[in-house]
């Protein structure tokens, strides 16, 4: 028997009763510790150079940091469709995906910016 701890250890914030429309908070966010809400989620894996999309992905996201967290049962259904090369479920659909090269649009770096300034003086 734990002594005299029973409600305590709730991390949540007391909701009111008559807030109808308000979300119920979800767990604290592990990195901010403010109350995550339960989302769905994607997110973009690479296997061999092959780029994957997995969607629906249920989740706990924080609305203030931005993390996600994946329940157990989702990470780990993630982890076996990624070790498993995503060859054993038929994918919902394919996507074309536009890729950019960043070399070409990143300015050339000037070497001695300062002595350029002192040229027109
Ligand atoms: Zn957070």
């Amino acid at each position: 028997m734990l002594p005299g701890r029973s409600c305590e250890d709730n991390p949540l914030p007391p909701q009111p009763d008559n807030n109808q429309q308000a979300v119920p908070a979800g767990p604290p966010c592990p990195r901010c510790e403010r109350p995550m809400q339960a989302a769905s989620v994607k997110t973009a894996i690479w296997r061999r150079k092959r780029l994957f999309v997995v969607e629906d992905i249920p989740a706990q996201v924080c609305a203030h940091c931005m993390e996600q967290f994946y329940d157990e049962a989702a990470a780990e259904t993630l982890r076996r469709l990624t070790e498993e090369g995503f060859a054993s479920v038929e994918p919902l659909r394919k996507m074309q995906v536009p890729v950019y090269s960043l070399a070409p649009l990143i300015p050339p770096q000037r070497e001695t910016p300062e002595e350029e300034l002192h040229e027109h003086y």
